[in-house]
């Protein structure tokens, strides 16, 4: 039996992966979940799968949790002391990081100390922290299990490969809802529009990080250090069609790529099963149906977010941190109709321009420029 937490358990990745644990129920077990308000979702989670620890992000919702859930025997805990407290328990096998943003940095690096494995979808606490996590689990012994696609189809594509053998990494992009369009078509586009994905059903945050290529941004920085590759070595190819799902060149030129249809369950299901596979009741690709494969060059003239992460990435210390809460904040606001789809990049390249750099950041460093970040997005907000 293995023991899993779930820090998100109620959103697109946090269901899924339940959904994996109730087909595999011999083999699956959930210790501990985690979520942020969704008091009745959650409480559907514990009476099903009935974990020893539930963890709410308010006190409100921890206590409303507690009165829900009063007949049974789970404890119920909040906050950061909360997730922390399921990223140390000392029976769990796998920690899946389905929460959003980088509040998952702390529990991240709690449960890599403690020697856990961890399946991570969070990919803001690599973008902002990885050189702080890489090198800890490293010197922990600790698998970081990617779940985000196509880190997981780099990762499968590797898989018996020496290291020194890696040319390149090919990381695929569907081109979001708005491939083809150009700045003045962008200007007006709404949040209905930014949410319409063509090929994947997500959570609503980085539905609009892959309506702005964002997420290909943050990908790309979440690559450089899952595989310890250089920028010049990643290579953003758009392929509309979300069939491979990445790849890797070899230095003799030879590609080896995952493929499959777009479901999230089976880079999540890989990872809960590393290094197996099992059996999984999902369309399989067609290549009878499927008549074509495009690929493109990303529009990173339009989509300048894309632009900016790599610009990030390049100049490093704090600056990717800047770059994705100045994102997360934009995001939210264009979420709450506050700014227009363009704004976004605009916020995330003043924001980037704005901030002095600091080298090496530590945890608290990183929390500081994110801080430092929202209250200039703030401001200039207020001041528009
Ligand atoms: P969702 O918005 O669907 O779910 C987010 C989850 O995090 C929910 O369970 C939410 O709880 C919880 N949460 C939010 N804030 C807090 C908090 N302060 N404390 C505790 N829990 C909190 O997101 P996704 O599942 O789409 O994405 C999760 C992560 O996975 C992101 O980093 C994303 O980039 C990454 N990812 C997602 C993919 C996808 O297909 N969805 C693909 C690849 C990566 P509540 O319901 O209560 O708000």
């Amino acid at each position: 039996m293995k023991k899993i937490a779930i820090l998100g358990s109620t959103g697109s990745i946090g269901t899924q992966t339940l959904e994996i644990v109730r087909n595999y129920s011999q083999e699956l077990e959930v210790l501990a979940l985690a979520a942020g308000s969704s008091t009745a979702k959650m409480e559907e989670q514990i009476r099903e799968f009935h974990p020893k620890l539930a963890v709410m992000w308010s006190e409100d919702a921890a206590k409303e949790l507690k009165e829900r859930t009063a007949d049974l025997s789970v404890e119920i805990a909040y906050g950061m002391e909360g997730l922390l407290q399921i990223a140390v328990m000392e029976e769990m096998d796998i920690l899946v990081t389905a929460i959003v943003g980088m509040i998952g940095i702390r529990p991240t690096i709690a449960a890599i100390e403690q020697g856990k494995t961890i399946a991570l979808a969070n990919k803001e606490t690599l973008v902002t922290a990885g050189h702080i996590i890489m090198p800890l689990a490293k010197k922990k012994g600790v698998s970081i299990l990617p779940v985000d696609s196509e880190h997981s189809a780099i990762f499968q594509s590797l898989q018996g490969a020496k290291r020194k053998e890696l040319s390149k990494i090919l990381l695929t992009a569907s081109g979001g809802p708005f491939r083809g369009k150009k700045r003045e078509e962008l200007a007006d586009m709404t949040v209905e529009d930014a949410l319409k994905h063509p090929n994947w059903s997500m959570g609503r945050k980085i539905t609009i990080d892959s309506a702005t290529l964002v997420n290909k941004g943050l990908e790309v920085m979440e690559a450089k250090w899952l595989f310890d590759t250089d920028l010049d070595q990643i290579q953003v190819i758009v392929h509309p069609q979300s069939i491979i799902h990445s790849a890797v060149e070899y230095v003799d030129g030879g590609i080896i790529a995952q493929l499959g249809m777009p479901d999230m369950k089976l880079p999540i299901q890989y990872a809960l099963f590393y290094p197996d596979r099992k059996p999984m009741d999902t369309k399989r690709v067609d290549f009878y149906e499927l008549s074509q494969m495009t690929f493109e060059r990303p529009d990173m003239e339009t989509f300048t977010g894309l632009k900016l992460a790599f610009e990030a990435a390049r100049m490093g210390g704090s600056m990717p941190t800047v770059f994705n809460a100045a994102n997360e904040m934009a995001v939210s606001l264009f979420l709450n109709k506050k700014i227009k789809f363009l704004q976004i990049a605009e916020l995330i390249q003043a924001s980037m321009e704005h901030h002095k750099k600091v080298e090496a950041p530590g945890v608290e460093e990183i929390l500081a420029a994110e801080a430092e970040t929202y209250e200039y997005i703030r401001q200039v907000v207020k001041q528009a």
